[in-house]
């Protein structure tokens, strides 16, 4: 239990901590982090949400119709699932590599070839790509016969904890088979493609996430950048957040500090117990998805000033991982040797554990991400560099093969 306070918001310095708590958003903020965002991403139109999920339900809603389905990366959060949920589209799930935790051309073939309307374009009254409606004919349909079915309209890029993906490969694929492409930035914000063009300059549309552990943590809040025209209408958040989600954003990275203080003397699981019953501490998995809302001023102001400074920072990943052999064995090793690493990024496909039911996910198809993530560690973010070297050590006897 001791062990577990070590890791909480240990990821904040005192610096940042200082910040959280002292720092006093103005109205304007709201306008100059929308303006920087659309200077940045080239966007027409520019929201700030609650969270980084409802600004990626934002997007899909604008572009999809409802009963739409997505292509999603096979190991993500349960976040991305909820998103894609709220807006009424189904998640497709492509299969990841073990090399860069993202789908490819191929997985994302066999993904669509699984899905059972792999022959989606006959029953869109748009007609789909040109090159689809030929092909739709060669099987002896015509673009307008049946019912419209529901079909893939779509793909999320997700760059897994800032690996960037083969984007010229997604883009060719995006194009073969008219998908509009959603860019999710929670991994990957200040990130550049192998091509060189950054990331969030691609898709229709790039969503943001301010949580917690994400490339830009402000402890919560999102945005959503429109790149192209969409059909359905969007209606900005207009709600101030809650006083207790405010609150809960001020305090947590210093309460975590406390914790871990008062951990010494085991004091730190009974404030803990106490703070979590007064939902003051809230893990980022049960964030709560609303259209409605804006995040608070201080956070977006936060916000503006990190994204500022992504090009100085951002380009690293945001936790690094390894895929070992005995995870089991390797755990105990690092923790008799003092380590204590927390949750792993992620302990199944869709994570955390607790929603991984819900999810239906198809593990027959999505083997390596099965794989993953049984086989994952990551290294935590709260330790210092040079004090992980000896961490580094243990898990170099477990690595597989191919790393
Ligand atoms: C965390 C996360 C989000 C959104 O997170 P919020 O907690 O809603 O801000 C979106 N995509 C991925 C891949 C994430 O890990």
């Amino acid at each position: 239990m001791r062990r577990f306070f070590l890791g909480l918001a240990a990821n904040y310095n005192r610096e940042d901590r200082h910040s959280q708590l002292f720092t006093i958003g103005r109205k304007e903020d709201y306008k100059d982090l929308q303006q920087f965002l659309l200077r940045k991403y080239t966007g027409e139109r520019a929201l700030l949400t609650k969270n980084g999920r409802s600004a990626l339900a934002l997007a899909l809603k604008a572009y999809f119709d409802k009963g739409d389905k997505i292509l999603v990366n096979g190991f993500t959060c349960y976040a991305v699932y909820e998103a894609i949920k709220a807006a009424g589209l189904e998640p497709v799930f492509a299969d990841i590599t073990k090399t860069d935790l993202n789908f490819n051309a191929n997985t994302l073939n066999d993904a669509w070839a699984g899905s059972d309307n792999s022959r989606p374009w006959a029953g869109d009254e748009a007609g789909g790509t040109p090159a689809a409606r030929s092909e739709a004919s060669t099987v002896g349909e015509t673009a307008t016969a049946g019912p419209a079915q529901s079909s893939i309209k779509g793909i999320i890029i997700q760059n897994t904890l800032g690996h960037p993906t083969n984007i010229v490969a997604i883009e060719k694929f995006a194009t073969e088979h008219n998908l509009i492409i959603i860019e999710d930035l929670a991994h990957c914000a200040g990130v550049k493609y192998p091509d060189g063009r950054e990331v969030g300059t691609v898709g229709a549309a790039t969503a943001l996430s301010f949580g917690k552990d994400k490339s830009i943590d402000t402890v919560s809040g999102g945005a959503v950048i429109f790149r192209h025209p969409y059909k359905n209408r969007i209606e900005a958040p207009f709600k101030t957040p809650k006083l207790s989600d405010h609150l809960r954003a001020r305090f947590y990275p210093t309460f975590g500090a406390i914790c871990r203080v008062l951990a010494h003397i085991h004091l730190g699981g009974a404030l803990m117990r106490f703070l979590v019953r007064i939902h003051w501490v809230e893990k980022s998995a049960d964030s709560k998805l609303d259209l409605k809302r804006k995040p608070s001023k201080f956070e977006t102001r936060r916000a503006l000033i990190q994204i500022k400074s992504l090009s100085k920072s951002g380009e690293k990943p945001i936790r690094e991982f390894y895929l070992v052999k005995n995870r089991a064995e390797v755990l105990a090793k690092l923790k008799k040797s003092g380590y204590y690493f927390d949750a792993f990024w992620y302990e199944k496909p869709v994570s955390p554990v607790r929603y991984y039911k819900k999810v239906h996910f198809p593990e027959e198809s999505c083997k390596n991400a099965v794989y993953v993530a049984d086989h994952i560690i990551n290294l935590p973010t709260y330790y210092k560099k040079n004090s992980l070297k000896a961490a580094r050590e243990i898990i170099k006897e477990y690595l597989e093969e191919e790393q």
